[in-house]
């Protein structure tokens, strides 16, 4: 059975001991909700990596991601961060292909193939993310969009390689706007997604991956998102920087 996940991108907030004290009041809050098949991963700056994967020591269903990481193993990139840096920390997860990284950042389909074939290497399992743009939906592209970045992104990879991915579908128009998706209009992506895994590789690779819901996800909109059939959890920004918020996400599987 594929996993679920609700996954918290905090971006490029709080500094080093604001990220710790709210990891902890996270753990406090979700060790006792997130069971089975269930997992919750925080993905934050660089900075707070080791000593949030020490926090989570015992906690199975707790895990710890980078927000991206760069394609090749090691050089001369003053500021950047490699695959086998971010794994030294004991983080187990990395973002890759997030919006905002493709549109300030200027990360393309290729440059995310190398990434993520660099992550995969290094033992991350990358959390790939895809959607369209507002204008892009407007003009009714997003599912060759979708497929683009699918095909051009991630399906380089064999069916193994393929099967460490967690897929997070999230329309640059809902992230950060407060506008979400409907369950509707996110079920349907998602469906159209795990059917272009099984046209790819199979059925039964499509049915054990995981793709989440990113955009303007909260307390409020995230059990009837979560109850999709295609809709394995969330990725969650804004709501991740509150625990109440975070936790409540967390809790909306039950
Ligand atoms: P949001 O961000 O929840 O603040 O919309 C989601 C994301 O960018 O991953």
């Amino acid at each position: 059975m594929r996993k679920k996940i609700v996954a918290g991108n905090w971006k490029m907030n709080l500094d080093y001991n604001e990220g710790l004290a709210l990891f902890s009041e996270v753990i406090n809050i979700v060790k006792d909700e997130a069971t089975g098949s269930q997992q919750v991963v925080v993905c934050s700056p660089f900075i707070h990596l080791h000593s949030l994967v020490q926090l989570a020591k015992g906690y199975n269903n707790i895990a710890v991601g980078a927000q991206n990481a760069h394609q090749n193993e090691s050089g001369a990139y003053t500021g950047e961060t490699s695959a086998k840096q971010v794994k030294s920390t004991g983080a187990e997860y990395v973002i890759l292909g997030h919006s905002e990284r493709r549109q300030y950042f200027g990360e393309t389909n290729e440059l995310l193939a190398a990434k993520t074939d660099t992550a995969l290497k290094n033992d991350l399992k990358p959390i790939f993310c895809i959607g369209e743009t507002l204008q892009e939906r407007e003009a009714g592209s997003h599912f060759g969009i979708i497929k683009s970045q699918l095909e051009e992104g991630v399906f380089h990879l064999d069916a193994a390689a393929f099967g460490k991915l967690v897929i997070a579908y999230e329309p640059v128009w809902a992230i950060g706007t407060g506008v979400t998706a409907t369950s509707e209009q996110a079920q349907e992506i998602h469906a159209y997604i795990r059917k272009e895994i099984a046209d790819k590789y199979s059925q039964q690779v499509a049915d054990d991956t995981t793709i989440l819901y990113g955009g303007s996800c909260n307390p409020k909109n995230a059990a009837e998102l979560f109850a999709q059939a295609d809709i394995d959890g969330g990725l969650i920004g804004g709501a991740s920087l509150k625990s109440r918020d975070f936790a409540d996400i967390v809790k909306a599987f039950n």
